[in-house]
């Protein structure tokens, strides 16, 4: 497997930019169509006003999500106050202040979709005092109410500067699934994410979250490939993950969305996911999903139905 993969990696390096390959076998995804429930999905949310990582973030994997009649909802608007360099979420200043309503629109559409497990995220908001905790707050209330069988998973923003009030915030309407993406290995985290962000402090907030909720949360926390990292890197990315109690882990392709972001640095093979997801389990996570196309939300609700029966699952 090493020397197929180093050979790969070796042709891919010996190109230049514009001569390696766009995409490989392994990064195909199939179209929309019509006999399963994306249509119906892109009508619920697009008539309720709702943004969605799925659409603003381009992601791959919609025509299976929404297919299957699963989305990830993205509260407190479309425009986010940073700019991370792999992210396709528009940024800049947002024009308007959190929308009081939308926690019960999302919380409605979640029930007519039928969803068991809803996944919330947003962008960062760090022109609200409280860097939109309290909406996320609203968000998980609103959609106990409705949706009172489901469970509720949260990937949230660092919360510059106000962490610890904004977990306590959150965490006070009991999500069971608490999320914060790592995104990247310790050596690119600032160049990828920017001076505001910190990878010590993702990690703190991580096994903050855990400390502070009095009810057993389950911590998850992702991690992009392809950007210039090593594969030792993300085993020890890995590592500072469960050092600081993080029960589920994604690791997924990156892929660039535009001429503007980070280049690809390399297409990692499906074998080197598998390694990692080898890795991953020995670390004892309860759930590693690692895939060329895993995303932090894909198939979240076997991933967390994986690590609540504390078994090892891998995808
Ligand atoms: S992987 Fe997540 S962001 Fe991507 S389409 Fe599926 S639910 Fe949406």
């Amino acid at each position: 497997m090493r020397t197929t993969v180093s050979r790969l990696r070796a042709m891919q390096r010996s190109l230049p930019v514009a001569d390696r390959p766009r995409r490989p076998e392994w990064m195909k995804v199939r179209a929309p169509s019509a006999g399963t429930r994306y249509f119906d999905v892109k009508k619920l949310i697009h008539g309720a006003s709702l943004n969605t990582i799925c659409e603003e973030a381009r992601c791959p994997n919609i025509a299976e999500c929404w297919g299957r009649g699963t989305a990830t909802f993205q509260i407190l608007g479309d425009t986010c106050t940073r700019a991370c360099r792999y992210c396709y979420v528009n940024s800049g200043r947002p024009a308007h202040p959190p929308d009081p309503l939308e926690p019960l629109r999302l919380a409605q559409t979640a029930r007519t979709m039928g969803l068991k497990h809803v996944v919330v995220t947003s962008v960062d908001r760090d022109d609200v005092p409280d860097r939109g905790a309290g909406h996320y707050a609203a968000t998980i209330r609103a959609l106990k109410r409705a949706v009172p069988d489901a469970s509720v998973e949260v990937l949230t923003p660092d919360f510059l500067d106000v962490e610890e009030e904004a977990l306590q915030t959150v965490l006070a309407a009991r999500p069971e699934v608490f999320n914060h993406n790592i995104e990247t290995v310790r050596r690119l985290h600032r160049r990828m994410r920017g001076a505001k962000a910190s990878y010590d402090k993702a990690l703190w907030l991580l096994q903050r979250a855990k400390e502070l909720a009095d009810y057993p949360v389950l911590t998850k926390s992702g991690i992009i490939v392809g950007l210039g990292e090593t594969n030792d890197e993300v085993v020890d990315t890995m590592r500072d993950l469960r050092a600081h109690g993080v029960d589920v882990v994604t690791i997924g392709q990156y892929l660039q969305p535009s001429a503007r972001h980070a280049r690809i640095d390399r297409w990692v093979h499906p074998d080197e996911f598998r390694w990692f997801r080898e890795q991953g389990e020995a670390l004892g996570f309860g759930s590693v999903f690692s895939g060329p196309l895993v995303r932090s939300s894909y198939r979240a609700d076997e991933q967390r139905h994986a690590a609540a029966g504390r078994a090892p699952v891998a995808y």
